[in-house]
């Protein structure tokens, strides 16, 4: 039996989330995050003000190969904003194979990483330059922008996690939201509408 042995990845990482080598990217705007954040009308606001065409985040990633073993290795940049009090999200998933853990490395900016489980643990751990978490397989997880600069992470995963991103929608959004504290930092704050994690 014979392997194929896939090429090495030269990656050249921008502090912008810019990564040369990529073989892949895709972005999310305004448009596509509808139901994403809890103050529907404070998005729908934004939606009017800025478009539909508004990036939210973009993804850059290399992939060469896939099975058990191989990483996904990629930037993730999402653009500063709040709608209501919350910030700046990602749409947040769990891995569909949700053993699958995940390495995030922040490159730039200041965030926080929203962590939970399906049995109701919440973890809001802060991200800074040169700051990495290590998402273990289980946790539901999304970026959060807290800052006014774009915030870069640098991720890696398995490439045979996958992503179940309805999960999120599903429950009525994580069941905390990362807020301004009004004073110039975030907090945390339970969010009303969620109604637990059910996975299908
Ligand atoms: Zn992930």
């Amino acid at each position: 039996m014979t392997t194929t042995v896939p090429d090495p990845g030269l990656l050249a990482l921008g502090l912008d989330g810019v990564m040369q080598g990529a073989t892949s990217s895709y972005e999310k705007r305004l448009g596509d995050m509808a139901g994403v954040y809890r103050d529907d009308a404070a998005y729908r606001r934004a939606l009017a003000e800025k478009g539909a065409g508004f990036l939210v985040y973009r993804v850059e990633e290399h992939r060469n190969v896939g099975g058990p073993g191989a990483l996904i290795i990629g930037t993730s940049t999402l653009q500063p904003g709040r709608y209501g009090d919350e910030f700046a999200v990602t749409r947040g998933h769990l891995h569909a194979q949700a053993d699958r853990a995940e390495l995030y490395y922040c490159l730039s900016g200041t965030g926080v990483m929203l962590l939970e489980t399906l049995d109701g643990r919440s973890e809001a751990l802060p991200m800074r330059p040169g700051g990495a978490v290590h998402v273990p397989g289980h946790w539901v997880h999304r970026s959060v922008n807290v800052g006014d600069e774009p915030f870069v992470t640098l991720f890696c995963y398995g490439a045979d996690a996958g992503q179940d991103y309805e999960l999120i929608a599903r429950a009525g959004g994580m069941s905390s939201l990362v807020v301004d504290d009004g004073a110039g930092g975030w907090s945390t704050r339970p969010n009303a509408e969620h109604t637990g994690y059910a996975r299908t």
